[in-house]
């Protein structure tokens, strides 16, 4: 199935000049949605993935669906102020000012096997933010899976120790 059919882009959102990719039309679509599960599962399979980390928010929907099918853990990674137990955050450079995602302290064990997944890689500025705080717990980031990657903007080079797929990338 080609997936980037079930991608509605909308132009200036949120900003004039960006085109986003929403993915609302794909999720609703329950062959495509199915297919994007079982694809992602397939690409994590002889991995022994004990969990499976989404970032917000987006993250949430991609992951959580594979984390169950493969028989692995879910862990969510928030921005400040959402998790409600003790967090570590790990803060991050935007191109104007800083961010910052948190996760709970004990969401992962030392020496477990994480996977990232999440719908999109842009600058990789999320992704990698989330492999520091998967780091710093002890965990190891064995995969980052993404539905969609921008390819133009080259997130991959920042992400480069990692091992990265994606399902549909935009030239
Ligand atoms: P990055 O940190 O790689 O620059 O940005 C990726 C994050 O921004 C992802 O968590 C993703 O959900 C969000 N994002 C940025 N642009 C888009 C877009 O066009 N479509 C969607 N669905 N998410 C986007």
């Amino acid at each position: 199935m080609d997936l980037s059919k079930k991608i509605r882009e909308v132009q200036d959102f949120p900003k004039e000049g960006i085109n986003f990719k929403d993915i609302t039309t794909l999720l609703q679509d329950k062959d495509a949605f199915q297919y994007m599960v079982n694809e992602l599962c397939d690409q994590l399979k002889d991995l022994d993935i004990d969990i499976v980390i989404g970032p917000e928010s987006r993250g949430f929907l991609v992951g959580a669906p594979v984390a169950y099918k493969i028989g692995a853990g879910f862990v969510p990674v928030r921005k400040p102020g959402k998790l409600p137990y003790e967090t570590m955050r790990h803060e991050y450079q935007l191109e104007y000012g800083s961010d910052a995602l948190e996760i709970h302290k004990d969401a992962i064990q030392p020496g477990q096997k994480v996977a990232i997944l999440d719908d999109l890689l842009a600058t990789g500025g999320t992704v990698l933010a989330t492999a520091k705080l998967v780091e710093a717990l002890g965990g190891e980031v064995v995969s980052i899976n993404f539905l969609i990657e921008l390819v133009f903007l080259n997130g991959r080079s920042v992400l480069k120790p990692y091992n990265i797929k994606a399902l549909v990338s935009y030239d």
